[in-house]
């Protein structure tokens, strides 16, 4: 009897699983892009985060690439990409910018860490300000320290699991003026908690608002400030975040 259920099922699975298959949609497509010839630290960080994604991925069943050539930001290359991540660096040339910014605006999604959002007075590119919700780079920490984050938005699915204060592993910290939570689409997550000043020894964050994770709704992106060393990816909560905001990213319907 047991043979015939197994017998049923097997040819019943044979019948049905090409109609899920055809049914299921494509699985999630993510492209990283890191540079090598960038600060130490940030190399370092890369290299994890290419671990800790492929491993996801493995887990996860999604697609997950990595390219070192930004000259892969082109329309075609990025066809059928759901997530872009930039783990240590920026678009450089005009023609990288465009492709990214076309991206963005048919519905790409970008999932940028620590250095990615970095941009100064020499950047030259007011687009990718707009983008992060007019953030510019003011100041940072150093030498790298944890430092206690407080959850903004409890909400989010990206912070749903996080205690209300968590200490966030050793990096490097960035302060921002204009601060992105001055932009009425942003939705700011994580911020510094006020305790953690003076944060930092040879460059001191002394104090004032400075949001960590943030996003610009207008956008399908988010921005993590973390990005600096070989600890971040050492808290299993701050894991489970970075994850989560993945299927975040990916779940999150496209803008147009
Ligand atoms: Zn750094």
């Amino acid at each position: 009897m047991i043979k015939r259920i197994r017998f049923v099922s097997a040819i019943f699975a044979l019948i049905v699983s090409p109609v899920i298959a055809l049914a299921k949609p494509a699985p999630l497509h993510v492209l990283a892009f890191y540079s090598t010839n960038v600060e130490g630290d940030h190399v370092d960080f890369a290299l994890q985060a290419l671990k800790f994604f492929a491993d996801a991925a493995k887990r996860d069943n999604f697609q997950f690439e990595s390219t070192t050539n930004w000259d892969d930001l082109s329309s075609q290359r990025l066809t059928g990409v759901q997530v872009v991540m930039w783990l240590n660096d920026s678009a450089h040339s005009d023609q990288q910018r465009a492709a990214f910014q076309q991206y963005m605006e048919h519905g790409g999604g970008w999932f940028g860490f620590h250095f990615a959002a970095y941009n100064d007075g020499g950047t030259n590119w007011p687009w990718f300000v707009q983008f992060l919700g007019g953030a510019v780079f003011y100041g940072n920490s150093w030498p790298p320290l944890p430092a206690i984050l407080d959850v903004d938005d409890k909400t989010s699915p990206l912070t749903k699991h996080l205690t209300a204060h968590f200490l966030s592993p050793a990096n490097e910290w960035y302060s921002w003026q204009p601060n992105p939570r001055a932009n009425k689409a942003v939705k700011v997550l994580l911020t510094l908690d006020p305790s953690n000043f003076p944060l930092g020894f040879k460059d001191t964050l002394t104090g004032g608002d400075i949001p960590v994770v943030w996003t610009n709704t207008k956008y399908r992106m988010i921005y993590m400030n973390m990005g600096h060393g070989d600890r971040i990816f050492s808290d299993d909560n701050q894991n489970q975040m970075f994850k989560d905001a993945l299927r975040w990213l990916a779940q999150t319907p496209m803008k147009k």
